[in-house]
């Protein structure tokens, strides 16, 4: 098939488009290298059709949505701390590109798969997070929420469109980590403290370190994405894609000390001196992963320690 991943030079988009062309499909890639890099894309680029450009430009979006079979729409501005800094601009992104792109692949009739995120559910407390449950979020003051909301406004629309009959799936990601994570942290504690822990800096804990997340490994992550984005039996449905083993931040900043041999100390910063004022986190997100491994076979296959070792190495080959 020749598929389309927007958002394909990123850190989840560009090992998507290295499995896709592993296993034999055509590729082309629209980003506009805000978050994402060519330097992800160094195994792909003579492979496949890369493109520079928005998602908000409406006629190279279809021009390019013409030449594929399938879109993996995967660009976003993404990472919690570059939201609650230029929220107009992930407001923007995530909304009016995500409309475009979704409206031009179901007007020309691609099969479609929407990337959503975990953030989706909020601070709800009821655990694991079921594809069906509530969402709970906080005022529409604190920025934060507005990602949610914006990639919930996705995931309607592309669960509209697939009520009218068009093949359009949704994922929603668990903290992904593995190679090619940004080292300046954007988007993810396992780059940021992996950066602190090689350089022997202090690891920055948030708060008191007890809130958790289910740590995914990228190449877990990918093969649930292609399945979701090419397998009929996903048309219609949305998966959380993830590991279901729960990790507080304090230990994965332990476990990461560990791995890498640092000597740094573990320092703890409030939310409010990293965010600013009125910041709220999820306290615990865990998936539940029933549907992914009843419905499409998935099951992940990496625990958090192989993956921060292969991240590591990864990291010490690219970076020293
Ligand atoms: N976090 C941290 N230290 C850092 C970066 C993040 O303690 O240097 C915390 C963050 O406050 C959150 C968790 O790690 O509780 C996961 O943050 P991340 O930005 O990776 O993703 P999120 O799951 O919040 O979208």
């Amino acid at each position: 098939m020749r598929v389309l991943v927007t958002g394909g030079a990123g850190f989840i988009g560009s090992h998507v488009v290295d499995r896709l062309l592993h296993t034999g499909h055509s590729v082309a890639v629209l980003d506009n290298l805000s978050t994402g890099s060519l330097r992800n894309l160094a195994p792909a680029l003579a492979h496949i059709n890369f493109v520079e450009g928005n998602i908000l430009d409406e006629s190279l979006v279809e021009q390019m949505v013409r030449d594929s079979d399938a879109v993996f729409h995967l660009a976003a501005a993404v990472g919690v701390g570059h939201i609650v800094q230029n929220p107009l601009n992930a407001l923007i992104t995530n909304v009016r590109g995500a409309e475009n792109v979704i409206g031009t692949a179901t007007a020309l009739d691609k099969r479609l798969l929407v990337a959503s995120t975990s953030e989706i559910y909020g601070k709800t407390t009821k655990m694991p997070m079921s594809e069906d449950d509530d969402r709970v979020l906080g005022s529409t003051t604190i920025a934060r929420w507005g990602y949610s909301t914006a990639k919930a406004i996705d995931e309607h629309l592309a669960l509209a469109h697939a009520q009218t009959g068009h093949r359009v799936s949704v994922v929603r990601y668990f903290n992904s980590f593995g190679p090619r994570l940004d080292p300046r942290g954007y988007g993810s504690v396992v780059a940021n403290l992996m950066r602190q822990a090689l350089a022997n800096e202090p690891l920055t804990v948030h708060g008191d370190g007890q809130q958790t997340r289910c740590f995914t490994y990228v190449a877990d992550t990918v093969d649930c994405t292609i399945r979701a984005g090419l397998d009929d039996r996903a048309v219609g449905r949305v998966f959380n894609v993830g590991n279901d083993h729960e990790t507080t931040i304090l230990d994965l900043a332990k476990q990461i000390i560990d791995v890498t041999g640092s000597h740094s100390p573990i320092s703890y910063l409030s939310y409010e001196a990293r965010y600013g004022k009125g910041f709220e986190d999820t306290l615990r997100r865990v998936p539940d992963v029933a549907r992914a491994r009843d419905e499409l076979g998935f099951v992940a296959a990496v625990g958090l320690r192989e993956g921060l070792q292969r991240t590591l190495a990864w990291w010490r080959d690219t970076y020293t």
